[in-house]
């Protein structure tokens, strides 16, 4: 089986979906791998130091995409690359099916075996496939980075023959995978941390990270595969007033809130913004998905009545060689997960597998993309996913 490898084009994407030492490991295990020469240049990794390992480097797109079985990216395929492909070749990426619908469509219409990474269940057997969760932990840690960089304060409290100084307080707003790393990377740099989840099994794990857990009089709530329910707009309205006065005396606020599918909580309006003190930061990690702050800005940092909010997006990108190692270990797990003899084996009745491919013999197979794409639940649809 050939493993394609193709080079990221979108605009400030500078991770690889597969690294040399992971690329070895497929070598040894009789996968051909075939990367685009300067795929991993961004993130680190030179065309010899996939050469090393036994990659052929491809400096033709077209021949690579014409000749791989399995094609390998970390964003969604482009429409003129999803035309050059073979019926029948699989590719593995984010798909955001929300979102992209007519990369979808088209590579249902080209016959591709398609999987979404973003619908991989959150379950234990997939945890070492979980792409999400591997970028999420990233973004978590450089997100407090980030606002300690802006920030012009010390973290950690600091006593010197010039006086004493006391530590930046930050507030983590969703305590998920992403969270729960800005805390502990907030701790690490010697901040006194708070944190609020609408889930409260998440309570003892932001305790067991040295923080306090913020307890608001609200319901908790625990959906499907420990996500949150969506909430009710009465239910945010509590919320933001409860949260007001602790986001009024904070230093730094990182809101990771989200619930999957859908646009993210607005936690912190603008008013909430206007109450924070001069000089005080916000780093809004769900600003690609609506924002959890009123006066976030996706892409960009805004300054509103001396306060930073921090809308930057895609921050896994910016630490590409990490994010691209722990990726091409999810690819090169799920790989191996997918195929059996060095052929694709893709049995619906496992949840991995009926969980994240998306389209299969010229169909839209999956219920969620179909739902995520506000398309009709088709039999077939309902029938893989009920295999
Ligand atoms: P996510 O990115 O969808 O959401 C981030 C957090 O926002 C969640 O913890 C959610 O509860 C929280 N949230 C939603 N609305 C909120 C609100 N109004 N106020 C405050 N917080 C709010 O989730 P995620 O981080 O990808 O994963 C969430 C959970 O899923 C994990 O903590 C874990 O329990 C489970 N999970 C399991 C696995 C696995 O077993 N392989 C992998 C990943 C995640």
């Amino acid at each position: 089986m050939k493993i394609g490898v193709l080079s990221e084009t979108c605009q400030g994407e500078r991770r690889v979906a597969l690294v040399p030492d992971v690329a070895s490991k497929l070598v040894t295990s009789g996968f051909a791998v075939i990367v685009e020469a300067g795929a991993g240049a961004q993130a680190g990794f030179t065309d010899d130091a996939y050469s090393e390992v036994g990659v052929v480097i491809e400096a033709d797109r077209q021949a690579l995409l014409s000749t791989a079985d399995v094609v390998l990216l970390v964003q969604p395929p482009r429409l003129e690359d999803i035309a050059l492909l073979r019926a029948s070749t699989a590719t593995i990426s984010f798909l955001q099916p929300a979102t992209q619908r007519s990369v979808v469509e088209a590579l249902a219409a080209h016959g591709i075996t398609a999987f979404s990474l973003e619908l991989l269940p959150r379950s234990s057997r997939a945890q070492s496939m979980d792409a999400l969760s591997s970028q999420s932990s990233l973004a978590g840690y450089k997100a407090v980075l980030m606002a300690a960089n802006r920030l012009g304060k010390f973290f950690p409290m600091l006593m010197t023959a010039a006086g004493t100084i006391p530590p930046a307080r930050v507030l983590v707003l969703g305590a998920g995978v992403a969270g729960l790393q800005a805390i502990a990377t907030a701790r690490r740099l010697g901040a006194v941390v708070e944190a609020y989840d609408v889930r409260s099994a998440v309570k003892e794990e932001v305790k067991s990270l040295g923080a306090t857990f913020l307890e608001l009089a609200l319901e908790t709530q625990t959906g499907l595969g420990g996500y949150a329910r969506e909430q009710s707009e009465e239910f945010l309205t509590r919320q933001r007033e409860m949260l007001t006065e602790r986001v009024a005396v904070t230093d730094v606020v990182i809101t990771t809130a989200a619930i999957p599918g859908r646009r993210a909580p607005l936690l912190v309006t603008a008013p909430m913004v206007k109450g924070m003190r001069r000089g005080s930061v916000i780093v809004d990690l769900a600003a690609e998905s609506g924002g959890n702050c009123e006066v976030t800005q996706p892409g960009q940092v805004v300054e509103v009545n001396g306060v930073w909010v921090d809308g930057t997006t895609n921050i896994p990108s910016t630490m590409a060689l990490h994010a691209s190692q722990l990726y091409a270990r999810n690819m090169s797990n799920l790989l191996q997960h997918l195929t059996s003899a060095g052929e694709l084996k893709l049995d619906f009745a496992d949840e991995i597998i009926r969980g994240c491919c998306v389209t299969h013999t010229g169909q839209v197979i999956n219920e969620q993309a179909r739902r995520l794409m506000g398309m009709a639940i088709t039999q077939e649809s309902t029938q893989t996913e009920a295999h």
